[in-house]
């Protein structure tokens, strides 16, 4: 079994994704630091998580 890795959205470097992942979870780039939110399982998808600051 291998962990997918999608291209991080920020750096376009892999970011492994747990195989158990789910829709919500949060995943950190190694490469830049930014914080990816698992949108999507399949397809796997990334996006960019942005904290709501007021
Ligand atoms: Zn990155």
């Amino acid at each position: 079994m291998s962990e997918p890795s999608p291209a991080c959205t920020e750096c376009g470097q892999p970011v492994p994704v747990p195989s158990d992942a789910t829709p919500g979870e949060l995943v950190i780039c190694d490469h830049c630091g930014v914080e990816l939110e698992v949108v999507s399982i399949q397809p796997l998808t990334l996006a960019i998580f942005e904290e709501e600051e007021k």
